[in-house]
């Protein structure tokens, strides 16, 4: 028999990523890691399917039903859309049923009006109480930083959409900043390389697939001359066709977007109080986020700052055990 009253109240906390939502519930740990990906029936406006089964629909449903990724850059473009992936998430990890807290983790760049739809939709889900946090600060908690501390620590989370690096201190984040820049901005430069060089157009889930398999941020962190196959539509017969890619080529291509994470890090670096720089100097930077899995980011980083980086363990779900752990606070 089971005595409700005895058991703990569940708790879950959601990272509802641009890229990817990841369910994390105490006691369990992560129990969900899917794409924030929905598939609306567009006659009946009705939801068809959401996660990774409205991923495999993406660029090739029937005319009726349209797949989108409701988050982009970290800001919600479709409220209705995200609040109904968000319900079927929180449904299926199980809130509805345990009636417990949530914990959501929101991008930064959320405005007012959309946190508050947030911990609505979260009620509606089936939760007892929903609570937000601020990316930076799961992720850095997730990276076992020292976030309550008086010491500084710094944050760098590379996600699909957006990156976002923040400087800690005393529970609360001291400077940061959102940069609308992250891992599909990579896969994009690589499909306008290949239009350039290769006259040969991809679908950007291709160009994801080539950067994953051959991706590098520096010169050295994968043989040069290694070749991707990818097939694509050919600019000028409109046929398709099969064709490789370098990793020497992919990597001149993600440069640029690159260089803007760089530029946002060292910028990030001249606002920190002159207490904390020296703290960072010491405890270095922990690196976080599915963009970060690019070969030799936590070298590049090291490279463009100076101070010691390295990245989490299993940088896709520290967001969400970092807001998990926040559950308890
Ligand atoms: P978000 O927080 O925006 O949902 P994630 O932290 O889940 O984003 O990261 C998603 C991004 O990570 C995508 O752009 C994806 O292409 C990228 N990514 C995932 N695995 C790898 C990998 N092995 N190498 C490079 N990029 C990766
Ligand atoms: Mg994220």
């Amino acid at each position: 028999m089971r005595i409700p009253w005895v058991r703990r109240s569940p708790g879950l906390a959601v990272d509802l990523g641009t890229a990817n939502t990841v369910v994390f519930r105490r006691g369990d740990g992560v129990v969900l890691f899917e794409p924030s990906v929905v598939a609306v029936d567009e006659r009946t406006g009705r939801v068809h399917a959401v996660g990774d089964e409205a991923r495999r629909m993406l660029g090739r449903t029937p005319a009726t039903i349209t797949a989108s990724r409701p988050l982009r850059h970290g800001v919600i473009s479709d409220f209705e859309t995200t609040e109904q992936m968000l319900r079927h998430f929180i449904r299926k990890a199980g809130a509805g049923r345990l009636r417990g807290d949530v914990m959501v983790c929101v991008p930064s760049g959320l405005t007012q009006v959309e946190r508050t739809a947030v911990v609505d939709a979260t009620v509606a889900a089936g939760a007892r109480a929903a609570r937000l946090i601020d990316e930076p600060l799961a992720a850095a908690i997730g990276a076992g930083l020292p976030v309550g501390e008086a010491q500084g620590s710094l944050v760098v989370d590379i996600g699909g959409g957006t990156s976002e690096m923040a400087v800690t201190a005393l529970g609360g984040m001291v400077v940061s900043t959102s940069l609308r820049v992250g891992g599909y901005d990579f896969d994009e430069a690589i499909v306008r390389s290949l239009q350039q060089h290769q006259q040969l157009l991809v679908g950007q889930e291709q160009a994801e697939a080539v950067k994953i398999e051959v991706g590098s941020t520096l010169a050295g962190a994968i043989d040069e001359t290694e070749l991707a196959d990818i097939a694509g539509r050919d600019l000028t017969s409109g046929l398709l066709r099969r064709t490789s890619i370098s990793a020497g080529q992919v990597r001149e291509a993600i440069a640029r977007p690159l260089q803007q994470v760089v530029e946002a890090l060292r910028e990030l670096l001249e606002r920190t109080p002159e207490e904390l720089s020296a703290d960072l100097a010491t405890r270095g930077v922990a690196l976080v986020g599915g963009g970060s899995l690019l070969r030799g980011f936590d070298g590049l980083l090291e490279r463009e700052t100076g101070l010691p980086v390295e990245r989490d363990r299993d940088p896709l779900t520290t967001v969400a055990r970092g807001a998990g752990a926040a559950l308890h606070r």
